[in-house]
């Protein structure tokens, strides 16, 4: 079978990620899978709300002070060429996973008029709480779950209607990850209505949509609401911060997207597409 290109890598550039991976280890890793491509798709978050950015609150302070660091631009271009050269059969593109791009407009902008990237990803991996921006998974299960994942999608919405720095939607499910067993087996019919709004808005806005193998799998059902929606493209991404997770569950994902209605472009390359 051929496997899709792998559009959502994290390597040792990503502040999560540093020793635990490796560019090189990853692209040997997709060779060895047998991947056509490969995107290394860093995380960019900031901490602090910059001059050009959309603040949800009235302090300089965006979030808590955690780990995250810039990216280091130039190391990481410096590693893709050489990858590059490593692996003349893998295609490798770059990219970057931009955190809330509609609130940091400025930094992620900033980032963007310094070097071009082939990947970007936007991804919702926080929401307002007491004043900050706070991870999901820190409060999941101390709410409603179900309001979590209503108020995760109305975010998702104002993201894709305010920012068009990005051309693929990272893991929409992305609430799930930390789903809480005391909220029983995850209904998504409860939430349907939800996700075929942001769906919606992101098929008529000419977008794609990640199938994200680091999430519990998305059924074939939720991709067939994005069918539904109009939705044109499916990227797979892993999301590996490990090199022996790249494409991984991606058989599994190919089965899941297919029967939603995606098909492979000819063009082994491209997304899949309706
Ligand atoms: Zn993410
Ligand atoms: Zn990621």
């Amino acid at each position: 079978m051929m496997l899709p290109p792998d559009n959502h890598i994290h390597t040792q550039f990503s502040w999560d990620t540093r020793t635990r991976s490796s560019m090189i280890r990853a692209c040997e890793q997709a060779e060895q899978i047998g991947l056509p491509a490969v995107a290394f798709t860093e995380h960019v978050d900031f901490i602090q709300w910059g001059a050009q950015d959309k603040p949800m609150n009235d302090v300089p302070e965006a979030r808590a002070p955690g780990s995250i660091q810039p990216l280091d631009v130039e190391g990481y271009l410096a590693s893709i060429l050489e990858c590059r050269e490593r692996f003349p059969d893998l295609r490798i593109w770059s990219g970057i996973e931009a955190g809330e791009p509609h609130l940091f407009s400025g930094g992620v902008g900033d980032l963007l008029s310094q070097a071009s990237f082939d990947r970007v990803l936007g991804s919702l991996h926080s929401l307002p709480r007491e004043g900050l921006l706070v991870g999901v998974g820190w409060f999941l299960s101390g709410e409603n779950a179900y309001d979590v994942v209503r108020d995760y999608c109305a975010e998702l919405l104002r993201m894709i209607e305010t920012s068009d720095v990005f051309e693929v939607l990272a893991h929409f499910d992305y609430p799930r990850r930390y789903w809480p067993r005391s909220a029983g087996p995850y209904e998504e019919a409860k939430v349907e209505a939800e996700h075929r709004a942001v769906f919606r808005a992101l098929a008529d806005s000419g977008r794609v949509l990640e199938i994200n193998t680091a999430s519990p799998l998305a059924s074939a059902a939720a991709m067939g609401w994005w069918y539904d929606e109009g939705g044109g493209a499916v990227s797979f991404g892993s999301d590996a911060h490990t090199p022996q997770r790249v494409g991984d569950c991606f058989e599994e994902a190919v089965d899941v997207v297919e029967a939603a209605g995606f098909r492979p472009s000819k063009d082994r390359y491209d997304f899949w597409r309706r």
